[in-house]
């Protein structure tokens, strides 16, 4: 898959008080959900390579140079708004994947 990763926007969402992060990346064709902590990535590369021992996938790599050169924006949310964030947030990735793969 061609992408030009010079599109990508990433996306923190950062909820106040606890702290709690998540991370998407929004390319031209797609969003991604990351988290850091547990290294994990909702794209289809990180699902068959990833998981099975090989290369972290693409999104973790500019996720991790992005935090690196500080180029990112930032969202606060309340943290009774995450379990709403959260829920669209999968409906987006699921439809998203869903219109792909049809
Ligand atoms: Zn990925």
């Amino acid at each position: 898959m061609i992408c030009d990763f010079n599109l990508t926007r990433v996306k923190l969402h950062l909820f106040i008080p606890s702290n709690r992060k998540l991370w998407t990346i929004i390319t031209k064709n797609n969003e991604y959900w990351l988290d850091l902590d547990l290294d994990y990535c909702t794209c289809k590369y990180y699902f068959f390579k990833t998981l099975s021992g090989q290369h972290n996938c693409i999104h973790l790599k500019i996720l991790n140079d992005r935090i690196r050169t500080n180029n990112y924006e930032t969202i606060k949310f309340k943290d009774n708004e995450y379990d709403d964030f959260l829920i669209s947030l999968f409906k987006d990735i699921l439809s998203w994947n869903y219109t792909l793969t049809k």
